[in-house]
């Protein structure tokens, strides 16, 4: 009896500690006292430390009851966006998305291959397969750019078999179907290359068709497939009309005040 009771003094005494060092630790962080190990942001690029600061006190500090409660409920993003790797074009700083909207895969030359149920390692697959079976999205969105490098490697490269270990030659021959319905390659080669980027997107909805679950799910309206494709240079943002395979402009208005209004 009694070294129950002990016990139980114990545990609360040991809460009570635990819940007074968490004070402590909020009043300290609050203080803006840095205990951190100054080495501890040698582990990381300074460029990345200085960037989580910021993003701390400024992005992280007004949706921090967004994060808390995701943290809480899960995930439940409506957008599933397929796009580049490229470091130009981040689709949550095209599309000013906060924490917890777009559910976003980032390949080479943002490709999907067909749906292929074997032994191989799909990574783009099962984000695919995780996005639409347990998040239910409501939209795939595949996005291609400007000035593509993975593109680019396919027409500069255009002919060759990739070498054993060419990881991107090999990923990159997914464009193929697209490159010969935009037929071989010609003068000049960039805006050869950006009409085989869009070609490619029409052929990655095409591939996206071919897994069952997402046949299935559009045919039933539950899911709506997209093609974008974004200019870098001039940030105009194309859609993709499926029906006349045409890309066009959107908010052109928004578009041309961007460019209107000075900036400082
Ligand atoms: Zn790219």
């Amino acid at each position: 009896m009694v070294g129950k009771r002990l016990s139980s003094v114990l545990s609360h005494a040991a809460n009570a500690i635990s819940a007074f060092v968490d004070q402590w630790d909020l009043a300290m962080s609050a203080a803006g006292e840095d205990r951190s190990s100054p080495s501890a942001h040698a582990l990381l690029p300074a460029r990345l430390v200085a960037g989580y600061e910021d993003f701390l006190g400024g992005r992280f500090r007004r949706e921090q009851d967004r994060y808390g409660q995701l943290a809480k409920t899960g995930q439940k993003p409506k957008v599933l966006l397929i796009g580049c790797c490229d470091s130009r074009v981040s689709p949550e700083v095209i599309f000013d998305a906060g924490p917890g909207e777009i559910f976003v895969v980032r390949n080479v030359a943002n490709l999907v291959p067909p749906y292929a149920p074997n032994d191989d390692l799909h990574g783009t697959s099962a984000a695919l397969e995780f996005a639409v079976l347990s998040l239910a999205v409501e939209h795939i969105v595949v996005m291609g750019h400007a000035s593509c490098g993975g593109v680019r490697a396919f027409v500069d490269n255009a002919g060759e078999a990739p070498p054993p270990g060419d990881f991107i030659g090999h990923w990159m021959s997914l464009i193929k179907p697209a490159a010969e319905r935009v037929g071989p390659p010609e003068a000049p080669l960039d805006l050869y290359a950006e009409r085989l980027a869009k070609a490619s997107i029409i052929h990655t909805l095409a591939n996206l068709r071919t897994f069952p679950y997402v046949r299935e799910r559009e045919t039933h309206g539950q899911l709506a497939l997209h093609g974008a494709y974004f200019g870098v240079a001039d940030g105009r943002l194309l859609a993709l009309d499926e029906k006349s395979g045409e890309f066009l402009p959107i908010s052109e208005a928004a578009h041309a005040k961007a460019f209107a209004t000075p900036r400082f």
